[in-house]
């Protein structure tokens, strides 16, 4: 089977000539289409015509999240409105809900490029797409959907919940591959283990999105479900929805669509691009979306480059699992932490369990002063709290270059909660 939903650029002097055409024109386009855009330009003191290499980018001023909810109900809007054919909205943490618009051809590209994803997670049209996510005002659903159709393989549009019916469907219908969260991936493989069903369903593939997953929460899914392979799908509703990339086969990072947005790594403080390896901040910048473009919008999610071409052959570019959200991170003795870290480093030790808090404290003597603490696994004596606490201060020092302070408590002694647990506690003076 040819390429039919690969980009058509060949190397990364191709895609930087596409790059600086779609920039071009999604700049004259924001320019002349949306008086918001036309404002902060006019601000920043940069025109269109000034866009003459990728470089320019960086004269470029950001758009956040608070735009988006000022701009409420049509932020960003550069297209008349008579153009929107769709829109999609995703809940924000704190007021307003965002509102992104669509026109016809965001929609197509956004097809397009979602076929992309089972392209690479090598599907064919004789697989069955069990999609389980939210349909609706939510964007996953119908993106799943419009990317199956497109593709051509059989969609099946479960939508979310619904175990039973989950269950029936994998079994009557001979699903083969499996969208849905991480969470409910493992609630199904979980249920389908204790249903004895494992026999009788075909699945063979999960592609799983939008939170963070641990390594050891992967593998148990993979074995329940006697999957071949699954694939981290990343997305948001401000960039079309998901599908924005996908985990390549060869699982060295997630490929992103390079020929439909910029991607920029920047630390968050200082907005400078992050050299290789270390943690920033996703901006993105599209290069075709018509009704609501982003010009370096801060996405707040983390990620880092993966700075080798993937071995897969693919010339999209890399980058990690999404590490965590900038609002979380915290700056300790000059050095930016990101929970997320902690929470690697932490996943990869045994005789721990999955809860921990960070404490920040400030001392007498004017330092600052970070306690991580950890919870011993059921089983584990609390005789081996030295060792424990030894060997993960030396790996977070080794790592994430910073000396902190251990503590090992009994199993259950750190507060749990169904909803996101806190886990910071910054009791400096600010
Ligand atoms: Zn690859």
């Amino acid at each position: 089977m040819g390429s039919r939903f690969m980009p058509a650029f060949a190397d990364p002097k191709e895609l930087r000539a596409l790059q600086l055409e779609g920039l071009k024109w999604t700049v004259s386009h924001a320019y002349a289409g949306s008086s918001f855009y036309r404002e902060r330009l006019d601000e920043a003191g940069v025109h269109p015509e000034d866009i003459r290499s990728l470089e320019d980018l960086r004269s470029l001023p950001f758009t956040t999240a608070d735009d988006l909810r000022e701009g409420y109900p049509f932020p960003l809007l550069s297209v008349p409105l008579s153009k929107v054919v769709r829109i999609h909205s995703s809940s924000g943490t704190t007021g307003k809900r965002k509102i992104l618009a669509y026109t016809q051809k965001d929609l197509d590209d956004w097809a397009h490029f979602f076929a992309r994803c089972y392209e690479m997670a090598e599907l064919t049209p004789e697989d069955r797409v069990q999609i389980s996510v939210g349909y609706g005002l939510w964007t996953a659903g119908v993106g799943f959907q419009l990317g199956c159709e497109k593709f051509g393989a059989m969609a099946i549009p479960v939508g979310p919940g619904n175990i039973d019916l989950q269950c029936e469907f994998l079994v009557d219908l001979q699903s083969t591959v499996l969208c849905c969260t991480a969470s409910m991936a493992l609630l199904m493989a979980e249920e389908i283990q204790r249903r004895g069903l494992r026999d009788r369903i075909a699945l063979r593939k999960l592609i799983y999105g939008s939170e963070r997953s641990s390594d050891s929460m992967r593998r148990r899914i993979k074995e329940l479900l006697g999957l071949e392979d699954m694939f981290d799908i990343p997305g948001m509703t401000e960039l079309y929805g998901p599908g924005t990339g996908l985990e390549c086969p060869r699982h060295e990072g997630i490929h992103y669509w390079a020929d439909y947005y910029i991607l920029e790594i920047l630390d968050p403080v200082t907005l400078e691009p992050v050299p290789e390896g270390e943690i920033g901040e996703m901006v993105v910048t599209t290069l075709r979306k018509e009704a609501a473009p982003l010009i370096r919008y801060r996405t707040r999610d983390l990620t880092r480059w993966v700075g080798h071409p993937c071995s897969c052959g693919s010339p999209l570019p890399l980058h990690d699992r999404i590490l965590g959200r900038s609002d979380d991170m915290i700056i300790f003795r000059g050095v930016n932490i990101y929970p997320g870290q902690i929470d690697q480093i932490l996943s990869e030790m045994d005789e721990i369990g999955s809860e921990y808090q960070i404490v920040l404290e400030r001392g007498e003597d004017g330092r600052d002063y970070m306690t991580v603490r950890v919870e011993r696994l059921q089983d584990v004596p609390a005789q081996r709290n030295p060792q424990i606490e030894g060997r993960i201060a030396e790996e977070i020092k080794k790592r994430i270059l910073v000396s902190c302070r251990v503590e090992a408590v009994d199993y259950g002694a750190l507060p749990r909660s169904e909803r996101k647990s806190k886990r910071i506690f910054d009791r400096r003076p600010q």
